[in-house]
């Protein structure tokens, strides 16, 4: 069974992943307004009553900005860790669950496994969904490639990796150096190389499909990332996740692409696929 995954948005003003089968879902944070995740879902062919879980990475604005909301209108239930609940605005009212790294949830047939990475937040995690030896991982806001990052991206068929900023222009960039030197930290987000070097050196032969996500707007470029990744990407599809608009949908495990409505279609979709979302 193929694994479809979309990115509904990419950035510091607001990330939300989905990931799922023909039969359930999930979403990895919710940093977009609930009527625009709507909104993008509805132009995939996403159908909303198939996410059954939504997941939160972090507690910046940018992960759980729509999280409340969301949660509440499809009485989902969310897994996030207690040190992170502490900075939302989840209620009594909301379905809470506490995970812990490195165990499993399973969300039907989906295994969602969180571990810990670092970065300048309460009690930062991400995520591989696995589902029938298909495995995706959501790497964003990584201070560095820790042996946990690379521990789980040698395992993904598919992953959404952060490509932050490129040195160069995060040096010369307006930005003041205290915030330079929090990005660059080792505590903040991953820039372009050190993003390509845990591509190139830990990629596995069967990844199909890699999502560069988390750009930055003021220090990054999207044809600069996709050029570079392409030059070394082999097998592996590039994709630049927007910081504007959804992605098409990928499926993962074959090479069937739904695009969404509004843009042209790359590849000819039967009707019979469009059922399966
Ligand atoms: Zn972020
Ligand atoms: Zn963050």
């Amino acid at each position: 069974m193929s694994v479809f995954i979309a990115s509904l948005n990419s950035g510091s003003n607001g990330n939300c992943y989905y990931v799922g089968n023909s039969e359930e879902a999930v979403l990895i944070d919710a940093g977009i307004i609930c009527r625009e995740t709507e909104k993008r879902m509805g132009r995939l062919g996403l159908d909303m009553r198939r996410v059954k879980a939504i997941f939160i990475s972090h507690e910046h604005t940018d992960h759980i900005c729509g999280l409340a909301v969301l949660a509440k209108k499809y009485n989902l239930p969310v897994y996030i860790t207690d040190n992170t609940r502490q900075h939302t605005a989840l209620t009594d009212k909301h379905c809470v669950i506490t995970f812990n790294a490195n165990s499993q949830v399973s969300i039907g047939s989906l295994r969602v496994t969180a571990f810990s990475k670092y970065h300048d937040a309460a009690d930062p995690h991400s995520f591989v969904v696995e589902n029938n030896g298909i495995t995706v991982g959501i790497f964003t806001d990584i201070g560095r490639a820790c042996d946990n990052v690379i521990k789980h991206f040698k395992l993904c068929h598919a992953a959404f990796l952060e490509a932050n900023y490129d040195e160069d222009m995060l040096l010369r960039g307006r930005y003041p150096w205290f915030l330079k030197n929090r990005i660059r930290g080792g505590n903040g987000h991953l820039s372009n190389t050190q993003s390509l070097e845990l591509f190139t050196t830990h990629r596995p032969p069967f990844m199909s499909h890699l999502l560069l996500a988390h750009l930055s707007r003021d220090n990054n470029n999207p044809e600069l990332v996709k050029e570079l990744f392409s030059r070394h990407a082999g097998n592996t599809e590039i994709i630049v996740a927007s910081r504007y608009e959804e992605t098409a949908v990928y499926s993962i495990g074959n090479k069937f692409v739904q695009a969404p409505a509004s843009r042209p279609q790359p590849v000819k979709v039967q009707q019979m696929q469009l059922s399966l979302f």
